[in-house]
């Protein structure tokens, strides 16, 4: 059975590392590049991305993920995505680099920052998707496939081998979206 690693620094890994169970995987927590070297492909959990960004850099994990990238899936939801975005906006934050979405953080604004919405999916019907302070993603890179949306913006996008949620699947009994990143492995 393939491995789907969970990035275990910081956020919600371990709801994760249940939902992969939950849909039929196997994964397992990553904390280091030996962890990273057993695993068929990479989650990046929702959470505060500016912290495991620090923390990337002090475990040196920023480039083994970046090389990992180069020939396996990623799949990051809310901050996982934007750590992996080609760009980021609001505030500009360095990022991997790995998955080429523009991303704004935060942009649904305080107010109204946190909600559950069903979500149109492409292939039909809907899906119920948690936002927590989410991102927009602005642009998907060319080749991209938007696979839901909500209030008109990509809220699931797959591009190449990889994957990205501004929502968290893992917070929810909906099995698709890791199902889908476990098809990948
Ligand atoms: N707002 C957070 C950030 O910018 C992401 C929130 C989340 O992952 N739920 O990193």
């Amino acid at each position: 059975m393939k491995t789907a690693g969970v990035l275990a620094f910081q956020g919600d890994f371990e709801a994760h590392r249940k939902a992969i169970e939950r849909a039929g995987g196997q994964a397992i927590e990553v904390r280091t590049a030996a962890e990273l070297a057993q695993c068929d492909g990479l989650i990046i959990p929702g959470g505060e991305s500016t912290t495991m960004l620090k923390m990337l850099e002090l475990e040196g994990m920023t480039e083994p993920i970046q090389k990992f990238a180069a020939q396996k899936p990623v799949y990051g939801s809310c901050a996982g995505a934007i750590l992996l975005a080609r760009q980021v906006t609001h505030p500009p934050q360095p990022s991997l680099g790995v998955l080429d979405i523009a991303v704004e953080r935060n942009a649904y604004g305080r107010q109204i920052d946190s909600r559950i919405a069903q979500i149109p999916m492409a292939e039909g019907g809907d899906m119920e998707a948690v936002f927590i302070r989410a991102p927009i993603i602005r642009e998907v890179g060319e080749g991209g496939h938007v696979l839901a949306v909500y209030n008109g913006d990509p809220v699931w996008v797959e591009v190449g081998r990889h994957m990205a949620t501004t929502f968290h699947p893992e917070l929810t009994a909906d099995p698709r979206v890791h199902r889908r990143f476990l098809d990948k492995l």
